[in-house]
Order: structure tokens, then sequence, then C-alpha cells
């Protein structure tokens, strides 16, 4: 088991784009597992490999992760074949602690991806599973919740967050 230690916003892994899985190696399996291990450590319900340190197209999923009713979805290199209808629901970040915002994205989704094993996955779904994937495919496209918002809301959160940083740099000095 290994828990990896999560970046924090403004990390500058948590806005650049993150590059395409070649090949699902011994090493990507690995990083899947470190993944789901810090995922479920936090706890969290979704979880990028940026926000680890790692800039490639890996996320992992379990909307239940709490009780672990549902399968843990890891999908690499996903990508969103179509998207409809719209909800908006409020966020959290592991990567913007103590933050909840109200975000709008489509509500069902088709995405592709490789599983763990780098076989082709394609499936439909909705409600909460929808959403962290989502979320997560923002991560590797350098995106953040926050980007989501007006202008003058995500300056303050920023302002904020950054504020919030330096605090515990100086703390740990
Ligand atoms: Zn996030």
């Amino acid at each position: 088991m290994a828990v990896l230690p999560i970046r924090i916003y403004p990390d500058p892994m948590l806005l650049k784009k993150a590059k395409p899985v070649q090949a699902v190696t011994p090493e990507i399996r690995k990083l899947v597992t470190d993944m789901t291990d810090t995922l479920y450590d936090a706890p969290g319900i979704g979880l990028a490999a940026p926000q680890v340190g790692v800039s490639l197209r890996v996320i992992v999923a379990d909307p239940s992760s709490r009780d672990h009713t549902s399968e843990l979805q890891a999908l690499i290199n996903p990508v969103i074949l179509w998207a409809e209808g719209e909800e908006t629901l409020e966020e959290g970040c592991l990567s913007l602690p103590n933050i909840t915002e109200e975000v709008t994205r489509p509500a069902r989704i088709r995405v592709s991806a490789w599983d763990r094993d780098g076989k082709d996955l394609q499936f439909e779904t909705d409600g909460l599973l929808a959403r962290v994937i989502q979320h997560e495919i923002d991560h590797l496209e350098g995106i953040v919740i926050l980007d989501h918002l007006g202008k003058a809301k995500r300056d303050l959160l920023k302002k904020k967050l950054i504020k919030k940083q330096k605090e515990l740099a100086e703390a740990r000095m």
C-alpha cells in the first residue's frame, strides 16, 4: 500500500495538460494501485494522476468510496464521446481543501478508455459517477473547479488558497 502526497492548488502540476499513456506497463498498473490507495485514504471519490504529481492521463473514481458499494473505475486515456443534459451540483476537490462550489456540467456521458489491463472500455453513465469522471478529466486538461466559476469569484478563491498555502509553507519552516 502506498499513499501518495496530494498536490494542492496552485501547484504547477495541476495547471498543465497531462500526456497520453502509450502502453499499460507494470509502472502504470502500480500508479493505478497507488492512486487507489491514496483515494481511499483521503478519503475521496475521484483522483487524477496530476494530483499525485504524475502528468499522465490516468484517473480513478469510486462515488461510493466510503462504503465500497460500487466498483472502482480506473480509466486510462479517458475520452468523453458524447455528453447530454445539464445538472448543477456542489463539487469539492482534494487539491482545493475547504472549497465547495456549484458547477454545471452535462448530466449523462459516454466514455471511452483503457482499463487497468489495457483493454478497451466504453460505457454510458450518469449521476455522481458521470460527475466525478468529468471533474477528473478536467484535471488532465489542467482545469480545476475554480475555472468553472465567474472571474470575480475565481480570483477571490485563488487568493484565499494561495494565502493558505503560504501560511502552511511558513508553518513548516
Ligand atoms: Zn479535483
